[in-house]
């Protein structure tokens, strides 16, 4: 039996999965994402109407790049060809039902919190790290999600001051048009533009992580670890986590679980108790997984 669908909305494909009653995946369908708009939402549309095929009444819970406007209802995101468009009524309209919509690192979080890593009583954060820095905070289950769905941008949150002024580093702008943001050096870009930097060369983010026993090279990924390791100490301060749960391309380099926490203690003042950083488990389905399962839940 079905119990509910899931799919993952991102800048290259889209994924729609078929969750069966022990949140097996049974089935699964991906397409490329078009380049323009009407064409993803005809896609969008297509995924439910395969999803729903056996029931029109399935859950379906989409997690997708960026989030709505709450006041306007129209679409903010980079990756997808539907910003400042009013894609979430849209596909309503087209499809001829509701659905749950989420953003992904949100999504993210509730399937680790719920099926993966995070698996546990209490507040787990979700961090992903790749070409941005988001994630989500899920507290004993429940993903905070209730208030204008803002929940878990934590790459844009402000720097620290501290570790801008000990490495001169500049004051970038960012994607969503501010000045200093984490993401501007704690994301995978961001590593590239800390080497420039200090190093004045341009090196991709694989040849950091290769090259990251090399004296030089090895300066630029301490300070990105610090970097985020300074962001973590926000989420601490601020959300006080359990657990969190790292995801995303960046999250995939060999030992960046020690490399973190061995930065956390050198950036967090010692009386505080660390929280337990974990890889997330649930790989290529979370997204669609902690999506299905919102749209069970509501
Ligand atoms: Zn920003």
């Amino acid at each position: 039996m079905i119990r509910t669908g899931g799919i993952d909305l991102g800048g290259t494909k889209i994924e729609a999965q078929k969750f069966d009653a022990d949140w097996n995946v049974s089935d699964k369908r991906r397409i490329e994402t078009p380049t323009t708009y009407l064409e993803l939402v005809a896609a969008v549309v297509d995924q439910i109407c395969w999803l729903q095929k056996e029931n029109p009444n399935l859950p379906v819970g989409i997690a997708a790049a960026g989030l709505a406007n709450p006041n306007s209802g129209t679409w903010i995101s980079a990756n997808l060809p539907a910003n400042g468009m009013p894609f979430v009524q849209d596909v309503a309209k087209a499809a001829g039902g509701r659905y749950t919509w989420l953003n992904d690192c949100r999504a993210f979080t509730q399937a680790e919190a719920i099926f993966g890593a995070g698996q546990s009583e209490g507040t787990i954060v979700g961090l992903v790290l790749g070409t941005g820095i988001a994630g989500g905070v899920s507290i004993d289950g429940a993903l905070i999600n209730n208030g204008n769905g803002q929940s878990g941008e934590f790459g844009h949150m402000p720097i620290s001051g501290a570790i801008i002024s000990a490495h001169n580093l500049p004051i970038l702008k960012c994607g969503c048009g501010r000045f200093g943001c984490y993401e501007t050096y704690g994301s995978g870009p961001g590593m590239e533009r800390l080497a420039k930097h200090l190093l004045g060369r341009d090196l991709s983010s694989r040849e950091i992580e290769l090259g990251r026993s090399t004296p030089d090279i090895s300066r630029v990924w301490e300070i990105w670890c610090e970097i985020n390791a300074a962001l973590i100490l926000t989420i601490m301060t601020t959300i006080d986590p359990r657990t969190i749960v790292l995801g995303g391309g960046l999250s995939k380099i060999p030992g960046i679980i020690e490399a973190l926490e061995s930065a956390l203690k050198r950036v967090a003042w010692r009386e505080l108790t660390l929280p337990s950083i974990r890889l997330g488990t649930r790989g290529e389905t979370a997204a669609a997984l902690g999506a299905a399962y919102e749209a069970y839940h509501v």
